[in-house]
């Protein structure tokens, strides 16, 4: 009943014909009408509006880039110091400052994608068409072998640490999520050089080394989140923090094998079916 008579209060103010200074001295919300108590509505959130000019405009536009867009933007790139730290900080309720875990990993993901699009012309020159299109599908499902790090991530926290602190499931898998994106940011500041200054011999190079030195960062990162969510001590629960910093190197070296056969058996079938 609320809902439609509020609705009906907005849908009326459209049909005024002559916009004035006045229509805006009202003590109704006039994103959803309810009855405004202070500078802000209670009931959806938005701020009492007033009659749009320049200069609201270019201060609204500066206080929303200043306080949405810079202050989440900085926050995201803080992840990358502390994701642990941060991940406590959005599970004990900092939402609106924070990026949501999920939001961060699509935006990370998409980021990769782009990189990643850069460095597809350097793909071998293979014998056969036949053999081309197998590694270009290969690639393809390659893109994706990154987010085994989260299952990873999540199931060595699980293992290691689970009773600490009353985490559930789900906030352990915020920390997992802001671990992911994490990891991907390295990922594609180690795909830079390829992009840069593509060369057979990076690339060779790139290709048998790089799986090593990143599961080891990818390691590290991890054993510092854990330490900033759990708020672990190293005197304390140095080897369980080393012990899940192992494990989660373990898991993400045989899910990423599991994934590579999969993948190239799936394609291989793909190949003969059609
Ligand atoms: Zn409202």
């Amino acid at each position: 009943m609320l809902k439609l008579s509020s609705t009906s209060i907005v849908m009326e103010r459209l049909l005024v014909n002559t916009i004035t200074d006045t229509l805006f001295d009202t003590t109704s919300c006039l994103n959803c009408a309810a009855p405004l108590g202070g500078p802000y509505c209670a009931q959806c959130g938005q701020k009492k509006a007033g009659r749009m000019g320049v200069a609201t405009v270019r201060k609204e536009a500066w206080a929303r880039f200043r306080w949405f867009e810079w202050r989440v933007l900085l926050n995201a790139l803080r992840v990358l110091r502390a994701p642990g730290g941060m991940a406590r900080e959005y599970v004990l309720g900092r939402r609106k400052d924070l990026p949501h875990p999920l939001t961060l990993l699509c935006l990370a993901i998409g980021l990769l994608l782009l990189v990643l699009s850069h460095t597809e012309y350097l793909r071998p020159v293979l014998p056969s068409e036949a053999a081309q299109r197998v590694y270009a599908l290969v690639t393809s499902y390659s893109k994706w072998s990154f987010s085994l790090g989260v299952v990873a991530a999540y199931l060595s926290a699980w293992c290691l640490f689970r009773r600490r602190l009353g985490y559930n499931a789900t906030e352990l898998l915020a920390l997992a999520l802001y671990c992911q994106a994490v990891f991907i940011a390295w990922q594609m500041i180690n795909q830079l050089p390829l992009v840069l200054a593509p060369s057979p011999a990076l690339l060779h190079w790139h290709r048998q080394w790089s799986p090593w030195y990143m599961t080891t960062l990818q390691a590290l990162v991890f054993i510092g989140a854990l330490r900033q969510f759990f708020l672990a001590e190293l005197r304390r629960d140095g080897w369980r923090l080393v012990l899940a910093g192992a494990l989660f190197a373990l898991l993400k070296w045989q899910a990423t094998q599991l994934y590579a056969h999969a993948v190239v058996a799936w394609v291989l079938w793909q190949r003969d079916a059609g």
